[in-house]
């Protein structure tokens, strides 16, 4: 990273981890995040050309009647489909990391925190100077997600089954905040961490 570069710290975590309640903490900090799956959604809105390719590949009645992409519908098919999943990817990982990548440059913040749940599964990390795990061990993380989703306790195991492994996701980050804790304990652990990029930043200029 050079002086005129800015500096980019990835951040993910496994559901349930606390990845969006540690965003918003750096947010009232002042620094910028950029959503990956934000921009996942928006270049598949009405009007969009991914949305017309979409379409025109797996047929009209991929659209609700409002005219949005119908995704259950297509997370149906591309789970059972592993070829459909892959012309999907083909299309949309290119489109993602272009708008993800101009967000980044236009970005005014000491640093920028890109928030992504497939931040290591992806080729996102290269974006990124850092990668900032956010974890809690599976029970918490069932807890959590269970209460925030109202959903079963299946459903989430069977999420967190299909996501990185814990300790693969660890052994992959530079930093680690471990939320465990309340969230008094994890604004306080994200406030030790901005200082601790400031300072990393302020070595670099
Ligand atoms: P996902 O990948 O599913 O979007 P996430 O990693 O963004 O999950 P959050 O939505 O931030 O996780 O947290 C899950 C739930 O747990 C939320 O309801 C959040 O408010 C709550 N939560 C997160 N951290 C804490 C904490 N330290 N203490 C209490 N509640 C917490």
């Amino acid at each position: 990273m050079s002086a005129h570069q800015p500096m980019v710290i990835g951040i993910t975590g496994g559901i349930g981890s606390g990845k969006t309640a540690a965003t918003d903490a750096f947010t009232t900090l002042g620094i910028s995040v950029v959503d990956a799956d934000l921009v996942a959604r928006e270049v598949v809105q009405p009007g969009q050309p991914a949305l017309a390719a979409i379409t025109d590949h797996f047929g009209q009645h991929i659209l609700l009647p409002d005219g949005n992409l119908d995704r259950p519908a297509l997370r149906e098919i591309i789970f059972r489909d592993p070829s459909a999943k892959q012309w999907l990817e083909a299309l949309l990982h290119p489109l993602i990391r272009q708008e993800i990548v101009s967000r980044l440059r236009h970005s005014d913040s000491p640093y920028t925190l890109l928030s992504s749940p497939l931040l290591l599964e992806t080729d996102q990390q290269t974006l990124c100077n850092r990668v900032l795990v956010i974890d809690a061990p599976a029970s918490v993380q069932l807890a959590r997600a269970m209460a925030r989703d109202n959903s079963s306790a299946d459903t989430i195991k069977a999420i967190m089954a299909s996501q990185l492994d814990r300790q693969q996701r660890l052994a992959q980050a530079d930093d680690i905040i471990t939320n465990d804790g309340d969230l008094l304990a994890l604004h306080d652990a994200v406030q030790a961490m901005h200082k601790t990029y400031l300072e990393l930043k302020a070595n670099t200029l």
